[in-house]
């Protein structure tokens, strides 16, 4: 018998009606033993999550205003999903809890936990399984980042003796039982540590769309799904922007090698995205998976002649971004020049500095800056194999009369990575998209 880790989001757990097409879903496999559940979403496009109820409350808490009202709206919400569905379970002791908390010493991470909190332990009561507070096996070091081993082993010994259970997603705890939570979004995060600590043989992230879509759908008009995609090229896409999984979400999966389904709640026969760590053999034959991209990127340009003459003009470059504690999305050296793109809300509290820095430690001959940048990535192991996909792709943005800053693609060649002016990056993206678009899902 197989081990799957399903994780629904928060559109997937928004109201009665959605729980009812979980437990629909859960009870056409039984192999759907651990379930990862986040918070109640938005029901409606106007509507507004539970977690962010949650941090209004610990807002105006902090303020010494006002929260009766929001407290009751977000007992509200939960309520609604226990009357429609008979659930067993008494809020007033949890939103009493809460509502402690807020008067005696407000937290921002623990108030935007007890959306999990609840939702969780709402589902695990209508699907007859056991709730796990991940506040006793998520476990954070003080500073807020995640102790990946002992969560591995912490999880493994909660979850191993029970059948099935439900997990609540997006929080965990430091040994002083301190609430942490990941980034927006983090259930995804927790899916993952699950699916690693158990060793599934899948992980399932049930989300409102039927897979990994090959191109932002808010810019270009129905972009086709993709059917397979490798880690390295899921990670690529979402770190430039693809948003369909958290970014973290990939590496505990990716460790041991689980497979990654992307599932539709709302149209559960599809068969949404997989995401491998090699490509079925035969199977993918399209050169590129999708293109994504962000905006508010800035480019310093530095040049010196002899720059490439091994005298270490790249490294004090490089050191000196390392001192300011300054990321760097790439660095694109040539003969006797150095460019640095650099995320511009980075670079901005302390460019006029950085630039004088530059000025007086390398002396250059030629020290420029541009602004207002995005890159775009076009994303396929394959794809940037042949010289003909970038080729297209190029052409494509040449013919819409877009100018291209920088290029860059490393040896790797996962991507092709283009910076084109922010006012045209929709342009470029719909250009690209219609470059890549017939050869998309061939098979
Ligand atoms: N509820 C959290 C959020 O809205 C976490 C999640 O849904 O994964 O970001």
């Amino acid at each position: 018998m197989r081990t799957v880790v399903a994780k629904f989001g928060g559109t997937s757990l928004a109201d009665a009606g959605q729980f009812k097409k979980i437990k629909d879903i859960i009870s056409k496999d039984p192999d759907r033993k651990f379930i990862v559940a986040s918070a109640p979403g938005k029901r409606f496009p106007e509507d507004v999550k539970v977690t962010d109820m949650l941090l209004k409350c610990y807002h105006h808490a902090k303020n010494d205003e006002d929260y009766e009202q929001d407290i009751c709206e977000i007992q509200k919400r939960f309520q609604e999903i226990i009357d429609e569905l008979h659930i067993d379970f008494t809020l007033d002791e949890e939103i009493d809890t809460i509502r402690k908390h807020l008067s005696e010493n407000p937290d921002s991470q623990y108030m935007a936990s007890r959306g999990e909190y609840l939702n969780s332990q709402l589902l695990a009561a209508f699907l007859g399984f056991t709730f796990v507070d991940p506040a006793w096996c998520v476990c954070f070091n003080e500073d807020g980042t995640l102790d990946s081993n002992m969560t591995r082993r912490a999880m493994g010994a909660a979850l191993r003796p029970l059948k099935k259970a439900v997990v609540a997603g997006f929080y965990g705890a430091d040994s002083d039982g301190r609430i942490h939570t990941f980034s927006r979004g983090g259930s995804d995060v927790t899916g993952s540590l699950v699916a690693s600590a158990i060793q599934a043989d899948l992980y399932e992230n049930w989300t409102d769309v039927s897979g990994l879509l090959a191109a932002d759908p808010r810019i270009v008009d129905s972009p086709k799904s993709v059917e397979y995609l490798s880690y390295r090229e899921l990670r690529t896409l979402s770190y430039m922007g693809a948003s369909v999984l958290h970014t973290d979400a990939v590496l505990p999966a990716s460790d041991l090698g689980i497979p990654i389904n992307i599932r539709n709640t709302n149209s559960p026969d599809d068969h949404g995205t997989i995401i491998v760590r090699k490509l079925p053999e035969g199977k993918v034959k399209h050169p590129v998976v999708g293109v994504a991209g962000r905006l508010g990127m800035s480019v310093i340009q530095v040049e010196k002649v002899m720059v490439s003459d091994g005298s270490g003009f790249s490294a004090i470059m490089l050191d000196i971004l390392r001192e300011r504690k300054l990321p760097f999305e790439q660095c694109l050296t040539g003969i006797d020049t150095i460019t640095l793109v650099i995320r511009s809300d980075l670079l901005n509290p302390c460019k006029d500095e950085l630039l004088t820095e530059i000025k007086s430690k390398l002396s250059p001959d030629y020290l420029g800056i541009k602004e207002n940048l995005s890159m775009i990535a076009v994303v396929g192991e394959r794809g940037t194999e042949s010289s003909d996909a970038n080729v297209k792709v190029l052409h494509a943005i040449d013919n819409a009369g877009i100018e291209i800053s920088t290029i860059n693609q490393g040896a790797g060649k996962l991507n092709l990575l283009i910076g084109v002016p922010e006012e045209r990056y929709k342009d470029a993206i719909i250009a690209i998209y219609e470059s890549i678009d017939s050869s998309l899902n061939e098979v």
